[in-house]
């Protein structure tokens, strides 16, 4: 999918914040939703979202709601960071497919990131759910 089309309200993070998926929740509040990433390319990775959006991407979005999010990024990014200890965070987000985009609803990726370790590749291998939840109550512990 290319930077043009229609929001899909079937896609997978809809249906996350519907509860029509499970996911391992980290942080919540009237405007964001923070979860684990099942495909980490790190340990810790986790992913925000906007709870009332059809924004594919960032370029559709109302700036108030990117303002919104991107606090909610700080929050998480900084739990992140007191509960893992990572040596850096590269925060990420993808616009369309060809830029590596593969869920159609606005998200922002925060991968923890460790000296001499390299990223697992992006949509790789699942994590083990109960290390995901293990890891999303870490985090959930560290946001101030
Ligand atoms: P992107 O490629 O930027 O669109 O990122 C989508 C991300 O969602 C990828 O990093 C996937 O690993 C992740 N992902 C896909 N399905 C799920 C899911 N059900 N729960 C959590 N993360 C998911």
């Amino acid at each position: 999918m290319s930077l043009d089309g229609t929001y899909d309200a079937g896609n997978i993070f809809a249906k996350i914040l519907r509860g029509e998926m499970p996911s391992a929740r980290v942080y919540e509040d009237d405007h964001v939703y923070a979860f684990m990433d099942v495909f980490p390319q790190s340990r810790g990775h986790t992913l925000v979202i906007p709870k009332h959006s059809t924004a594919r991407n960032l370029l559709e979005e109302d700036p108030a709601v990117l303002g919104h999010l991107f606090g909610g990024v700080q929050r998480v990014a900084r739990a992140v960071r007191s509960a893992l200890k990572p040596d850096g965070i590269t925060i990420s987000q993808f616009n369309g497919a060809p830029a590596g985009q593969t869920v159609f609803h606005l998200h922002v990726h925060i991968i923890p990131r460790w000296e001499g370790q390299t990223l697992a590749r992006h949509g790789g291998g699942m994590a083990d759910p109960a290390e995901l939840k293990i890891l999303a109550e870490q985090i959930a512990a560290q946001i101030s």
